[in-house]
Parts: C-alpha cells; structure tokens; sequence
C-alpha cells in the first residue's frame, strides 16, 4: 500500500512585511512550523479565526505562495523541486475555489468559455470540450443554456458553481477551497456543500476545506485541524474533535457555535479578550493571554503537538489534566 501523502506540508513558515503610516517597516507572522498531510480521497478542514493563517496556508498549500522556509510535497517530492513542466502538471492538479468566485472570473468572458478555458488548455480536441462541458456544468448544477452569459448575470451561489466546475474541468486530484460558502445565504451554503460532498465521489477528489465554520467543516470533513495565531494547535478526526476536544481554544471555538451546547461554559468565559495581533505572537504558549487555564510554564515554554490517541494531537501542557 502506498502511504506517501497526495500532499504534504512539512513546517511551513511564511512572514509579511507590513508598514503602517508613521512607523517602522514590521514583520507579521502568517505561519509558524505548520506540518499536515493530505491523503488521498480525504477530505481535510483547516479552522481558525480570521488572521489565523488559513488563506495563507491554502495559497501555499496550491503553489500559488511560497513559504519563507519550509516546504509542500505533491506525492512525495517537494514544489521547490519540480521542473517547469511538472509545475505546470501540479498547478492543473491542484486547484483552487475562492470566496468570492466572481474575482476569479473574468467579467468579460462568456462563462461557457471560462469553465472551458482548461478543457482548450490541456489540449482536447473541440467535440470532446464540448461533451465534457455539459457533464461538468450538469453535474454542479448550472442550465447548459447558461453558457453564453457573463459572470455578472450570475446570482452568488451561481458564480460558487461556475468556480467548482471551472476547477473541475482542470482534472484535478486536489480541490483547496478558501472559505467557499462563507459569503453565500445559509440556503445556499447548504447546495454549495451538497455539490462540494458529490464531486468529492464523482471525481475522486481529495479536498482541503479553509472555514471559520466548525459546523460545516464537520459536515464534510475527516479530518480538522485548529490553527490559532500562525500555527497548528489540534488536529484530529472530524468527529472525535468535537466530541472529546483537547485544547481549550478548540472548546472555546466548538462553545461559540450557536444553538451547539458542547460546553457548560459560554465562549466569553473560555476565551478573553480579542485575538492578538500576528504582529506579535505571545511568548510560550501563543494562546495564553486568552486561556483561562494559564499557568507559569505557559507563559515562557511553547507546548510542543502532542499525538494523545490515534491521529488526534494537541499543543497544551494540559491537555492531559484538563481532558483526560
Ligand atoms: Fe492554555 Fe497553557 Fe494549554 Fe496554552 S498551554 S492552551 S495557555 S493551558
């Protein structure tokens, strides 16, 4: 049995430069020693506040952003080896959907032509294009009669469509969506995640899901991993993680969801005060500012991810203590 990852990050770590009036050029840390691995036919959720460094993992993660150190694998051998070709061949295999479908639309282009534009790339010969075409727009749900519009005569959930299948028709191995539901009405949300679980089977995805939404992630993933401030603090199965959670930003996080009453304790007791700015992360534990459990060696020992039961692991020194 093959068991090298479909894709694999292997402790990332990617800086800003950023400058506000009147000050000093700063450095803002995105991702610090970030490690997974994507498997194949699994589907993995990357979950966190905003600023967390998720869309910043997921650029990296797609070829589209190089780390400052650290480096991705595709089936084994690292991005920064590949020749231009098979660059070429990974940036066709790994696709991306964005949050705001329309700005990776081009407005000009009949959207029939945009889905179709990586048919013509790879070089299939029209007839095929045009077969391929319809199966891809049936399958997410758009009317064929809809290719000779543009990307503005489209509602958001249609646009969310048109940027599924216009990645589909790439053949890809790996879809990497960024936020892909969070714009959309909670109506909608839930056709955009049908068509995301479908194409996972039709197509033989693997798939790495970016979202503030637990709830969803939970919905269509195997997998979640819990970034805060930059870096992995849980990783577990979709499942279990809510169920026995073993770090208390996660159980802040599962608390805050509405109407979910996984917790005894409201978030605004598990979690204090706002998130910190990546312009400076706190020493040792970088959660400890806003964790009601800190104690001294939280405040100058970074906890290291410690794996507790099969595949689920946590960065707290009291992970044991506080759930067992
Ligand atoms: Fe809280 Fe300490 Fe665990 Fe960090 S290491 S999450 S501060 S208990």
């Amino acid at each position: 049995m093959n068991d090298i990852p479909l894709l694999r990050a292997v402790a990332l770590h990617k800086t800003f430069k950023v400058s506000a009036q009147g000050h000093s050029t700063r450095v803002l840390t995105a991702l610090d020693q970030v490690s997974l691995h994507l498997s194949a036919g699994e589907t993995l959720g990357i979950a966190g506040e905003s600023g967390c460094g998720k869309s910043t993992l997921a650029k990296i993660m797609a070829g589209l952003l190089k780390p400052d150190a650290g480096d991705v694998l595709y089936k084994g051998t690292e991005l920064s080896q590949l020749g231009r070709s098979e660059q070429t061949a990974f940036r066709r295999k790994t696709q991306m959907i964005f949050q705001d479908p329309f700005s990776s639309l081009n407005p000009r282009m009949r959207v029939g032509d945009s889905i179709a534009e990586p048919l013509k790339i790879a070089g299939i010969p029209v007839p095929s294009q045009r077969a391929e075409l319809a199966r891809i727009m049936a399958a997410v749900g758009l009317q064929s009669d809809t290719v000779n519009r543009f990307p503005d005569e489209f509602s958001g959930g249609q646009r969310q469509r048109i940027g599924i299948a216009r990645a589909l028709a790439a053949s890809p191995d790996i879809l990497i969506a960024d936020e892909p539901v969070s714009s959309l009405d909670i109506s909608i949300q839930a056709q955009i995640i049908n068509i995301l679980l479908q194409m996972k089977t039709d197509f033989a995805l693997s798939m790495m899901i970016v979202s503030h939404n637990l709830l969803v992630l939970r919905h269509i993933c195997d997998r979640i991993i819990i970034m805060y401030l930059g870096a992995v603090v849980e990783c577990g199965p979709a499942v279990e993680l809510f169920d026995k959670f073993r770090h208390p930003y996660t159980e802040a996080l599962i608390a805050a969801i509405p109407g979910l009453n996984a917790s005894a304790a409201s978030k605004g007791e598990l979690l204090r005060d706002d998130l910190p700015s990546a312009l400076s992360i706190p020493a040792g534990c970088r959660f400890h500012p806003r964790c009601r459990h800190a104690v001294e060696i939280c405040r100058h020992e970074v906890p290291n991810l410690v794996e507790y039961t099969d595949g689920h692991s946590a960065a707290c020194h009291l992970s044991r203590q506080l759930y067992g």
